[in-house]
């Protein structure tokens, strides 16, 4: 097995001395010994490297032997009767693979937090996605300027997959026969369909961006994806490199150093803060100076205020910010329309509201970043079942079952993804009828804890809001009778619905939902193998806040749920920096993070256009 490392013994062996008679040539005892270290790691290192090749090398020896054949031929099937990929090349015919099929669509924030928390031999997984890595979002406006690589944001899926010993295949989900239990993938190399087959599918295939009805949008950027933030990059700087050219017209040099950016939500501002900073500590130092002078950055926003999910006193301070920046932020305001080279606003005229005043913003780059909307497969699935008339996203009961489904073999998770949200109120003789035992009209306060345990199950968004059930028996007990009527209960559940409100599209929430789907159809494999039913395995998904983050330009914002809110400084920049360097998937993303903000400290941004 070592016989590859003990070949290339003498080798390492002669590069350390090469190295160290080199350092003992100049004398120097430092230079001497950090050769000598550096070589011994070196060859140590190498040594370990080859023995683990040596061992992959040969476990892989005849694989093609123990594949199953149907791997290689796949059986026709289905409505459409295309190949049903049921083995894969990674099956082995020593191991019949009997166990339940789980097939997860996505492989962001959603599908792997499922695969990261399923037991490792529930079921037999395959992960379908467009993309073979997982993304880390929150770090991609770092990422178009340069701050973070690339790389430094992506974690391969089958590193990922290879704990449950996941199937991984990279294709498009194109459509769903629920009733054989079929997915259909597209191959994008050659374009041609096949069906996966599943027992239980879980949906995670994330959201695009919201167009509005706007016109011209293929003139503008977007951030939602890797290829996205490399597309940005290189046009940034091309505008730079562009604008410095002596032949370059004034006007020009304005229009393409134009940087706007549409909406005003976390995404949009905290590119701004990127761009900016970049602007202001690479631009000037290594650009002609003039340039500088030249620069704008505009943010339109149609609410009153940026980051208007944040607690005014921070958006507030955002704005306050910028504003010292000179990043130019116009609010109440509509893009109409995006030629080449210039935005048409309205913005409402303040003397006059029912009269917009509409202003032509010539720009030389664009991001468009204004909401999310479902994705082509999600809307195909979503006009498929008659029980999914939501617009925005598909609609999942309290465990994230995807309404329509009466076997309740499919979920869906994260932003593609919402849960019912009905009116408590509409719900109310139902919830009465649960919790009142005595049949008496009212609720003493044991029948009301009942009532709280009921709305909880069936309507989980309320959860949040039913936590002090004393408290909320005291105040809405409001004749002090010791028992609540069903007038005092009609003003509790109206005052629960104004609070009660839809989860955000945030890798938070996706986060939470994989964690806890892929405990609980865990959980659900154990119970059927027990002969105990999903009902007494499986809670509602509760979702937890932890806290909003958002990147400012060298310091950050956020607000956490203890009620802390953090406005600036140079602490909350590490803060910021910690938290996300925390949440990462792996040792190597880290490691790669840690080295991307020291090179940026020491050197600056890499500026090469490529
Ligand atoms: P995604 O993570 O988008 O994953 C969807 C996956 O499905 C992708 O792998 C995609 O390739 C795949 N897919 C899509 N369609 C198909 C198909 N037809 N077939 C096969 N595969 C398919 N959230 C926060 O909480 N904090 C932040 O700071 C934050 N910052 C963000 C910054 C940016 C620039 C962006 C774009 C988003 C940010 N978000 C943030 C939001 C967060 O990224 C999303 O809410 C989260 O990614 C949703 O997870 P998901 O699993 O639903 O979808
Ligand atoms: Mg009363």
């Amino acid at each position: 097995m070592f016989s590859r490392v003990q070949a290339r013994l003498p080798a390492i062996y002669q590069l350390s001395r090469t190295y160290a008679s080199a350092a003992y040539k100049k004398k120097s005892k430092i230079a001497k010994y950090t050769v000598v270290g550096i070589a011994t790691g070196s060859a140590l290192g190498a040594a370990y490297h080859l023995s683990k090749d040596d061992e992959v090398i040969y476990t892989a020896e005849g694989a093609h032997l123990t594949v199953p054949e149907q791997a290689f031929k796949p059986k026709l099937g289905g409505y459409k009767n295309l190949p049903v990929v049921s083995h894969f090349l990674d099956d082995s015919i020593h191991e019949e693979n009997t166990k339940p099929r789980l097939v997860v669509i996505g492989s962001g924030w959603g599908a792997v937090s499922v695969l990261e928390q399923l037991e490792k031999d529930d079921y037999n997984v395959t992960l379908i996605s467009e993309n073979n890595y997982f993304l880390f979002t929150p770090l991609l406006p770092s990422a178009t300027v340069g701050t973070l690589e690339m790389r430094s944001l992506l974690e391969p899926i089958r590193k990922i997959t290879d704990r449950v010993k996941a199937h991984f295949l990279q294709v498009s989900a194109k459509d769903v026969d629920f009733e054989s239990k079929l997915v259909e993938v597209t191959d994008p190399s050659t374009g041609k369909d096949f069906y996966v087959p599943y027992d239980k599918l879980v949906i995670a295939v994330g959201a695009t961006s919201m167009t509005h009805g706007v016109e011209g949008l293929e003139n503008t950027y977007q951030l939602k994806t890797i290829q996205d933030a490399i597309k940005i990059r290189r046009q940034v700087l091309e505008n730079l490199e562009v604008a410095a050219l002596p032949t370059t017209p004034p006007e020009e040099r304005k229009r393409l150093l134009s940087f706007v950016v549409c909406g005003g939500g976390p995404t949009g501002v905290e590119f701004a803060a990127e761009l900016f900073d970049t602007l202001n500590e690479d631009l000037v130092r290594w650009f002609p100076k003039v340039l500088r002078e030249e620069v704008s950055v505009t943010i339109i926003q149609s609410r009153d205020h940026i980051l208007n999910t944040f607690d005014t006193s921070i958006s507030a301070y955002a704005e306050k910010k910028f504003d010292r920046e000179r990043i130019k932020i116009v609010t109440n305001a509509r893009v109409q329309k995006i030629d080449e080279n210039s935005v048409q606003y309205t913005v409402k005229n303040a003397g006059d509201p029912s009269n917009p005043e509409t202003v032509q913003l010539p720009y030389g780059f664009c991001l468009w970043s204004t909401g999310i909307s479902m994705t082509p497969f999600a809307r195909n699935i979503s006009e498929k079942l008659e029980a999914q008339k939501h617009q925005r996203a598909l609609v999942t009961d309290g465990t994230l079952k995807l309404k329509g489904i009466p076997d309740g073999s499919v979920y869906a998770i994260g932003d593609c993804a919402t849960i019912e949200n009905p009116k408590l109120l509409s719900h109310i003789m139902e919830i009465c009828e649960a919790a009142d035992k005595n049949k008496d009209g009212s609720l003493t306060f044991e029948e009301f804890v009942e009532a709280g345990q009921y709305m909880c199950r069936r309507f989980p968004l309320a959860t949040n809001h039913l936590s002090k059930m004393s408290e909320l028996f005291k105040k809405y007990d409001i004749d002090n009778s010791g028992t609540l009527e069903i007038d005092e209960l009609r003003v509790l559940l109206t005052d629960l619905d104004k609070k009660t409100t839809n989860l955000p599209a945030t890798a938070q929430v996706a986060n939470q939902q994989g964690k806890y789907l892929g405990k609980s159809i865990s959980r659900i494999a154990k119970a059927s193998r027990q002969g105990v039913s999903e009902d007494q395995v499986v809670q509602p998904f509760a979702y937890h806040h932890l806290g909003s983050l958002a990147y400012l330009g060298n310091t950050a914002v956020g607000e956490f749920n203890w009620g802390y809110k953090m406005v600036g400084g140079l602490w909350a920049l590490y803060l910021w920096r910690s938290v996300y360097w925390s949440e990462q998937v792996s040792l190597r993303t880290r490691l790669n993070l840690s080295i991307d903000w020291t090179k940026g400290a020491i050197w600056g941004r890499d500026l090469s256009a490529i």
